[in-house]
């Protein structure tokens, strides 16, 4: 399998000023434009989504060059960003404080370092989850698959994970998925942290892995992730609500992971199947589906679910927890 064939990275044109340059030249990077204010202070675009679906213009990855002791000023002009996050190593990320923010959407901060990396949550990479996989795979309970390839050549790849000695027939199928949405990172830090779990080999996750079998896609738009977009796939289609579209009308991810999801669950309907999103406001939204829009059986199981995930979690507030209609057009729908 050939996977790392691609060099094609957005093009930003490097903006050089008294020695400060910006750049997004690297995967997942997204940076339209750099408008120079001062010699410190810079107004930043980000490159809006393109296609039918597009238009958002979220998500931003991007570096700055020779910073070091300066007190730069950046404001960013069209995304919805409150306090970015920021790396000097590209690996460990944080969020700017109260103080380095004092205009929501900006940040003004004096370096310590000459080279400063910049996002809109802590990047979560193609190449890193390749790494994340390998070191996964080494586990005896994951397989990895490919299901498919994207229109850009990447691989639509499926873990599976259980305890492969006891037979499929006498396991529950636990479905998941991630990362419809590239700009939502925090989803793949959730998917990525069920994982490390489930191969945390304690005696309670080795007992599930004796009674589930677990189908887990951590990318369902990888060309979307690796060309740093906020929505959309290469091609600016929004693949969630593009479930129920024909064959022919549809985009190539949809169709491996609809072929995929129906193979399984004509052998065995999921018990659990989970979408993983993010969202940016400052709570959770743990979304059920209402009554009307389901049967009185699943929305009574939803309710139970979500309140085991809920209850004693300081991450969730009760209010936390939101109805929606179910619609053939989302994947749960069309499940
Ligand atoms: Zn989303």
């Amino acid at each position: 399998m050939k996977i790392f064939l691609y060099s094609l990275f957005i093009i930003i044109p490097s903006v050089l000023f008294a020695q400060i340059s910006f750049d997004a030249d690297f995967e997942s990077g997204n940076l339209k434009s750099v408008e120079t204010i001062n010699s410190t202070t810079f107004n930043i675009t980000t490159q809006a989504d393109l296609g039918v679906d597009g238009g958002s213009t979220r998500w931003f990855y991007f570096r700055i060059s020779g910073v070091k002791n300066k007190n730069i000023n950046v404001t960013f002009t069209n995304t919805d960003v409150t306090k970015a996050m920021y790396s000097y190593d590209n690996i460990s990320f944080t969020r700017f404080s109260d103080d380095e923010v004092p205009v929501s959407g900006s940040f003004q901060k004096t370096f310590t370092q000459d080279t400063v990396y910049l996002a809109y949550y802590t990047p979560y990479t193609f190449s890193y989850l390749q790494e994340r996989i390998k070191e996964w795979q080494t586990n005896q309970f994951v397989l990895l698959d490919t299901l498919g390839f994207t229109p850009q050549g990447l691989p639509i790849q499926e873990l599976t994970v259980t305890d492969f000695t006891i037979p499929s027939t006498e396991k529950k199928t636990i479905w998941i998925h991630a990362r419809t949405h590239p700009s939502e990172t925090p989803s793949s830090w959730h998917f990525d942290g069920i994982v490390q779990e489930l191969l945390s080999n304690k005696e309670v996750t080795n007992y599930y892995l004796t009674q589930f079998e677990f189908h887990l896609i951590p990318f369902t738009n990888p060309d979307g992730v690796y060309y740093g977009r906020s929505r959309v796939n290469f091609e600016g289609i929004n693949l969630e609500p593009n479930w129920d579209k024909s064959e022919d009308a549809t985009s190539n991810e949809v169709k491996i992971l609809r072929a995929r999801m129906q193979e399984l669950n004509d052998e065995k309907p999921f018990s659990v199947f989970l979408n993983l999103h993010s969202q940016a406001s400052s709570y959770c939204t743990f979304w059920v589906h209402s009554s009307f829009s389901t049967s009185s059986l699943f929305y009574t199981r939803e309710h139970q679910f979500s309140n085991l995930n809920i209850s004693d979690n300081p991450y969730f507030l009760q209010n936390d927890l939101r109805e929606s209609d179910l619609k053939p057009r989302y994947p749960e729908g069309w499940l």
